[in-house]
């Protein structure tokens, strides 16, 4: 089911959640909103299943303008992140509950409830209650039971977020498995951006209730359009600079530590320009160079044995990270460092 979400503004009383937010989100996409805690991720969810009203703006599922529809009647499903079980009811009865209130006939939802047991890998667990179950099987039939009502599209809240770092790997290819196979459409908040780069066909980044980028995973960590998402995103060095000029595909930028040249700028960058420079600490590494070339004095490592987390310092004070893989071993701190940077790894943002 594809979704069409036109300039929706949300206020409760005077405060902004939503500032003018639109996005396009295709047919079985699996779609993240990512962001910080309160830039309006869970009020964009919520207005999208119905249980908020917007203040402006529209909403359309597969073409059809669902604004003002209540939530039950708008082929969506939301799982919350407290998974809001019937705590007085097995799993399989938790499951069937919502094909009753369809009133779907019994041979069906057996058929259905069946189906969906075996589809989230549960079928010896249907008599339990939620007390007998542990968080990921709940966080298993809380998918179930959204699923088995067969929406158009999955709402996922957090789902992830009340279990421990090993489940929730698993579970992520889990849920990214079960939308696909579904042909769902799924739009999942998040505020962890390692679930949002491994599951996602594509994130939207937001930021005090507006949209600042949108791409695929790859898209908005390797050339982010604003030292906000560069940031959020993963770890990076942001050095102000100017443009001198753009040549051979490349725009050259003159920073307080240097010149570089940059493989990844705006279209409309303009020589003159005042702009940032995003270079991710991976990207770094030692060796000689013609361009791009950074002299460091190392302050800080921490050797983590597949990698090493170095802090330098440059001569006017900029304080630069780098990782090293695979270190052989740990430089003396206080040693001279000459650090390159391919121009492919180095992106312009203007904001
Ligand atoms: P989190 O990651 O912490 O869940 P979020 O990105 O989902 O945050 P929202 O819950 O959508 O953020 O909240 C967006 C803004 O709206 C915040 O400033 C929040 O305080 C405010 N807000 C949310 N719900 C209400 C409400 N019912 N009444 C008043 N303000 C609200």
């Amino acid at each position: 089911m594809e979704i069409n979400i036109q300039q929706v503004s949300k206020y409760y009383s005077d405060v902004l959640a939503l500032d003018n937010v639109s996005l396009d989100i295709a047919d079985g996409e699996l779609f993240f909103l990512l962001g910080p805690s309160g830039c309006g991720k869970t009020t964009l969810l919520r207005c999208l299943g119905g249980f908020e009203q917007l203040s402006k703006g529209k909403i359309f599922f597969a073409g059809k303008d669902v604004s003002n529809v209540p939530a039950n009647q708008r082929n969506s499903a939301m799982v919350f992140q407290g998974y809001a079980l019937w705590p007085h009811l097995t799993v399989w009865e938790n499951i069937s509950f919502g094909l009753e209130m369809q009133k779907i006939t019994k041979a069906e939802r057996t058929r259905r409830v069946t189906e969906v047991l075996e589809k989230v890998q549960i079928t010896d667990l249907a008599k339990r209650k939620p007390n007998e179950l542990s968080g990921g099987q709940q966080q298993r039939v809380a998918l179930a039971r959204t699923l088995v009502v067969a929406p158009g599209c999955l709402l996922l809240d957090e789902p992830l977020a009340n279990l421990d770092a090993k489940l929730r790997r698993d579970m992520r290819l889990e849920i990214r498995r079960l939308c696909k196979n579904s042909g769902l459409t799924g739009i999942y908040v998040t505020h962890d951006r390692q679930e949002a780069l491994s599951m996602a066909d594509r994130i939207a980044i937001m930021q005090a209730g507006k949209i600042c980028q949108v791409g695929t995973a790859t898209e908005i960590y390797r050339q982010p359009q604003s030292r906000f998402v560069a940031s959020f995103i993963g770890e990076s060095n942001i050095l102000p600079g100017k443009c001198q000029n753009i040549s051979s595909g490349e725009a050259v930028i003159d920073t307080a530590c240097g010149v570089f040249r940059a493989g990844k700028f705006p279209s409309g960058l303009q020589p003159g320009s005042s702009v940032w420079l995003s270079i991710r600490p991976e990207a770094l590494h030692s060796g000689p160079s013609q361009v791009n070339r950074l002299q460091v004095t190392l302050q800080h490592i921490d050797y983590l044995g597949e990698m090493a987390d170095n802090i330098s310092v440059t001569a006017d004070g900029t304080v630069i990270k780098f990782f090293e893989l695979n270190p052989q071993g740990t430089r003396p701190e206080g040693s001279s460092i000459e650090l390159t940077v391919n121009p492919d790894e180095v992106v312009v943002m203007l904001e």
